[in-house]
């Protein structure tokens, strides 16, 4: 039977697990800055040097970059312990493509562009890309876009995939960042790549009903970035802590990896009772630890 997991602090949970791996949004930070608890949390675990990592799907700057606005909110976290999405553009393309050099076609901001340096690919930003060029790709990156354009590049991205799919020449799929939405404050919400996704995913299934597309998502609850994490703690008891069933939860359960829930986030506490596939084994209020 599916229980409604207790809510536990997480004092009890340090102690119960090696590493806590970290969402950052709805976890340490929202829209605003810091959460409340957030800095003596962190400051606590860096003191008494508890393992821990902060697990994030931003893709839209470098981990220096998340460190630095980490610092802006007083949460000083060393840059070597934040695992981004888009820290795992780079090294993906390199496993993927070895000694070739992909074409990409990219839609992001140009910080998020710039996460692409090291993996040695051809660029080309939808911004400049033509409609019904012929132009193939290896690859479509699909990162958050700033909403100035965004319609129109959406247009040309659906419309160059349909013609892609007409050609056979139908590009690999990447998605860093697959959350849908996050919350600005406690009580708004803003749309993620993910929702790009899953939009260009049901124009695609108009167009081509008998087929399925794979988007392959790197970030949470894609595996690729809880197998890196694991990677870096070997033999550890890792706990996620993280404030999506969708992307915390469900990436954590399907990596082998418990995971508490922090309220307060993306999920409706209302919404936790009954059943569900995916339960968190905890409940966390707050980060409050002392
Ligand atoms: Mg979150």
């Amino acid at each position: 039977m599916n229980m409604k997991p207790k809510i536990t602090p997480i004092r009890e949970l340090m102690s119960q697990y090696d590493v806590l791996l970290l969402d950052a949004y709805g976890v340490l930070v929202n829209g605003k800055g810091s959460l409340p608890y957030a800095k003596e949390f962190v400051n606590h675990l860096e003191e008494t040097k508890k393992d821990y990592l902060i697990v994030t799907n931003n893709a839209s700057s470098s981990t220096y970059a998340i460190a630095k606005s980490f610092e802006k909110n007083s949460l000083l976290i060393p840059q070597e312990k934040i695992l981004s999405s888009g820290s795992l553009l780079s090294p993906w393309i390199r496993e993927n493509f070895k000694n070739d050099s992909p074409r990409v076609l990219f839609m992001g901001s140009l910080e998020s562009q710039g996460l692409l340096q090291e993996a040695f690919c051809h660029i080309t930003n939808v911004k400049d890309y033509k409609e019904n060029s012929l132009e193939n790709y290896d690859v479509l990156v699909i990162c958050t876009q700033e909403e100035k354009d965004f319609r129109l590049n959406f247009e040309k991205l659906m419309s160059y995939l349909f013609q892609a799919e007409e050609r056979n020449s139908f590009p690999q799929i990447i998605l860093p960042n697959p959350d849908l939405i996050y919350p600005k404050d406690e009580k708004n919400f803003g749309i993620v790549s993910g929702m790009i996704a899953y939009m260009l995913e049901g124009a695609l299934r108009l167009r081509f009903p008998r087929k399925i597309f794979k988007i392959e998502a790197l970030g949470k609850p894609g595996s690729y970035i809880f197998e890196k994490a694991k990677d870096k703690f070997p033999g550890k008891k890792l706990l996620m802590v993280g404030d999506q069933i969708e992307t915390d939860v469900k990436g954590a359960h399907k990596a082998g990896i418990h995971s508490a829930l922090m309220l307060g986030g993306v999920v409706c506490e209302k919404s936790l009772d009954g059943e569900g596939a995916y339960q968190p084994r905890f409940l966390l209020e707050n980060l409050k630890v002392l």
